[in-house]
Parts: C-alpha cells; sequence; structure tokens
C-alpha cells in the first residue's frame, strides 16, 4: 500500500467536508501532519481533526476563504508556526453555481472562478516555496470529469476545471527541475454535499452514464490522492487521473 513517509506536512483546502475531509482522514492515518483547511463549516473541520486524533494522528484545523489571499497568507504564517514548511499542498476547495449559460449571470460565473481557479491561485502562491524545497513535494489538484466532457448548466464550473489541466501540465514543468510533482485527480460524480444540491431526476440521468454503475465515495479519490502524495508516485508528473467509473471523456 501507498503511504506518505511520516512527520510530513499536508495542506487540503476544503477539508471540512466532502472529498478533501477523507483525503485528511487518510493522509492523518499515514502519519503526516495534515491542515484541515476550511471556509465556513467550522464544527465539521474540527471533527475531521478529532477523527485524525482519535486514530494517533495530528491535524489542525485552520480556517480561511481561498479567494481571500491575506487569509491564505495568514493560513501559511500559522502552518509554519506549528509545522514548518508544507511538504504537500491539495487544491481540493471548490463550488459549483449551476445556471444554463443563458441566464448565468456575469457574477455566478466569477464566483466560482474566484473559488475554483483564484483559491488554486492563492493557495498555490502562498506553499510554492516549500513544495518547491520539500524532498517529495506534491502539488496535487482537484479537478472533475465535467472539466473533460463539460456538462449542462455548468459551464462556469467546467471551465474551472479544464483550467487546472493547464495549469497542472505548466507547474509541473516549473517544478520538475526541483523533484517535486504537480499532479491533477479528475473524479467523476461522487456521493458529498456538492452531488446532494444535483435533482434527483438529474442524478438518475448521470448515473446511468456511469459503466460502473454508482457513483463515487470520497474513499474512491482520497486513495488515489494519498498515491500521489506518497514516494510512490514520484515519476509521474504533470498527469490528470481520472476516476469516474469508466465514463468516457
Ligand atoms: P463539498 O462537499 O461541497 O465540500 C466543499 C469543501 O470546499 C468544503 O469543505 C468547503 O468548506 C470548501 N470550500 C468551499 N469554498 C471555499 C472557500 N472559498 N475557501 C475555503 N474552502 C472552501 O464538495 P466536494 O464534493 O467534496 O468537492 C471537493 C472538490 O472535488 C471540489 O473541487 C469539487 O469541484 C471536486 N469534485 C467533486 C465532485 C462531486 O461529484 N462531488 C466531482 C468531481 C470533482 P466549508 O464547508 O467550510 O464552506
Amino acid at each position: 500500500m501507498s503511504t506518505i513517509p511520516t512527520n510530513r506536512t499536508c495542506i487540503i483546502t476544503g477539508a471540512s467536508r466532502g472529498i478533501g475531509a477523507q483525503i485528511a482522514r487518510n493522509l492523518g492515518r499515514d502519519g503526516a501532519n495534515v491542515v484541515v483547511n476550511y471556509r465556513s463549516s467550522e464544527t465539521k473541520a474540527y471533527d475531521v481533526v478529532d477523527d485524525i486524533e482519535a486514530e494517533g494522528g495530528t491535524a489542525i484545523a485552520v480556517q480561511a476563504d481561498v479567494t481571500n489571499k491575506d487569509a491564505v497568507d495568514a493560513m501559511s504564517d500559522r502552518v509554519h508556526d506549528v509545522f514548518g514548511p508544507v511538504d504537500v499542498l491539495v487544491n481540493n476547495a471548490g463550488i459549483t453555481v449551476d445556471r444554463t449559460f443563458k441566464t448565468m449571470t456575469r457574477e455566478e460565473w466569477e464566483r466560482v472562478i474566484d473559488v475554483n481557479l483564484g483559491g488554486v491561485f492563492n493557495c498555490s502562491k502562498a506553499f510554492y516555496d516549500d513544495v518547491k524545497q520539500a524532498e517529495h513535494g506534491r502539488l496535487i489538484n482537484i479537478s472533475s470529469v465535467v472539466g473533460q466532457q463539460g456538462n449542462y448548466g455548468q459551464a462556469n464550473y467546467a471551465t474551472t476545471k479544464s483550467g487546472l489541466f493547464g495549469f497542472t501540465r505548466t507547474l509541473a514543468l516549473e517544478l520538475a527541475n526541483s523533484g517535486s510533482t504537480v499532479n491533477c485527480v479528475a473524479p467523476g460524480f461522487t456521493r458529498t454535499d456538492m452531488l446532494a444540491d444535483v435533482d434527483e431526476e438529474i442524478q438518475d440521468k448521470i448515473r446511468q452514464r456511469i459503466p460502473l454503475n454508482r457513483f463515487a465515495e470520497a474513499e474512491d479519490v482520497s486513495g488515489v490522492v494519498r498515491f500521489l502524495a506518497s514516494e510512490e508516485s514520484s515519476y509521474m508528473t504533470g498527469q490528470i487521473l481520472g476516476i469516474n467509473g469508466g465514463m468516457e471523456w
């Protein structure tokens, strides 16, 4: 099984719920120092910290809206004070604001871009030097099958998730000299609050398009992220790994 070396420091953005929370629990179980970032779900973030500590791991929760550069920089200061430099950054925080393009406002377009790409910019800037200097530095971006296929009513979201492919490949090149890697996962539809927001009828239609005939669980995604965070993935960089139950793209 792939595990990360113990005492590495991993920060996961948007780790209070869903996929991010499961990634945090997995990395905590492997012996990492885990930073559970959240925006507003404070109780849930501390629940994730409690889960990690209950299994003998080490974690802290840090509030920061990833769209706010000053807040991200303050989070970086706090993380450095507590754990020192970061080895692994997982850019997971993301939102949807679904509308057909015809009815989508500029504000709805920008709100999604601000979190899903602006947040990635702020966090990657804040931890870039750490990841570069780390012995097995890892930058892992959470994209989506929607970035590969597009999706009705998600022009804003699909655009941000496709954008992460170019970002991943470019940073992989720019960090390659250091030996640190940059990869991306593109999960299919995963059973979290984000999917719960989708109308039941649409969920049924989506499920029919999945060859494995089920939605992903957060564990399906976190297992692959755990591998990308591990030493075993050292010769992989600039890759986009689909975790989508066999959906074509
Ligand atoms: P989720 O259950 O809705 O959780 C979203 C997480 O992101 C929460 O922890 C939330 O924190 C955090 N977040 C949102 N905006 C933030 C901000 N401005 N600053 C900091 N944190 C913020 O979502 P999920 O389904 O786990 O999705 C996680 C990632 O996987 C996203 O990037 C998403 O696009 C991607 N993904 C999801 C699916 C899916 O079907 N679920 C499929 C493919 C890809 P608070 O609770 O504190 O607000």
